[in-house]
C-alpha cells in the first residue's frame, strides 16, 4: 500500500468506489469519467506502478478479471465490443495519469464517440523492416547481457 496512492485508498476501503468483482489479486470498480458507458478498471490488490514493474502473478491476474469484464460488459450493456486499455509510461507517453497497475475495460457502442482512438499512416517497408531489426538487435544484446551477469533471461 502506498498511502497517496488513490487506488491503493480504494483497495483499502479508505477511498469510495463503485466495486463490481474483486478476487485475492485483483479488485474491479467503475471509472469515475468514463470514456463510454460502462467503462471500468481492473487493479491489482498489490501497489506497482504499471504493467513493467508487476509479478507475472499480477500481471497475468489482472489480465484474467479484465477478460471476465469484459465478457460481462458486453452481455451486461449490450455493447458491440470492448477495448482494453493499459497505459505503461513515463508520465508523459502514453497519458499515464494514476501510477498503480491498471486496466481500463471499455465497452464499445456502435454509435459511441470514440472512434479508432489510434491514427496508422502508411510506412515505408524498409522503416517497418528496420524496427523490426532494432528490436531484434536489442533482445539479442539483452540476452548477452543476461548472460553475462548470470541473470535469468527476460525470454528465452
Ligand atoms: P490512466 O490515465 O490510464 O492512468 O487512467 C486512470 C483512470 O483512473 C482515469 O480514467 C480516471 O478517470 C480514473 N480515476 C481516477 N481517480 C479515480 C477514482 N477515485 N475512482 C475511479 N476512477 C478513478
Ligand atoms: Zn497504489
Amino acid at each position: 500500500m502506498q498511502a497517496d496512492c488513490t487506488f491503493c485508498q480504494i483497495v483499502s476501503g479508505e477511498l469510495p468506489a463503485d466495486y463490481v468483482d474483486e478476487d485475492e489479486r485483483t479488485v474491479a470498480f467503475m471509472d469515475i469519467n468514463p470514456a463510454t458507458p460502462g467503462h471500468l478498471l481492473v487493479v491489482s490488490r498489490t501497489h506497482v506502478p504499471d504493467m513493467m514493474s508487476a509479478s507475472e502473478e499480477d500481471w497475468l491476474a489482472v489480465a484474467a478479471t479484465a477478460q471476465r469484464m469484459a465478457r460481462l460488459v458486453i452481455g451486461a450493456y449490450k455493447a458491440g465490443g470492448v477495448d482494453l486499455v493499459q497505459a505503461n509510461s513515463d508520465g508523459i507517453a502514453g497519458f499515464q495519469t494514476v501510477f498503480h497497475l491498471h486496466m481500463h475495460v471499455i465497452p464499445r457502442y456502435h454509435d459511441d464517440q470514440l472512434g479508432q482512438w489510434w491514427r496508422q499512416e502508411t510506412a515505408d517497408p524498409a522503416e517497418v523492416t528496420e524496427s523490426a531489426r532494432l528490436l531484434v538487435e536489442y533482445a539479442r544484446h539483452e540476452r548477452a547481457h543476461d548472460r553475462e551477469h548470470e541473470r535469468p533471461p527476460a525470454w528465452a
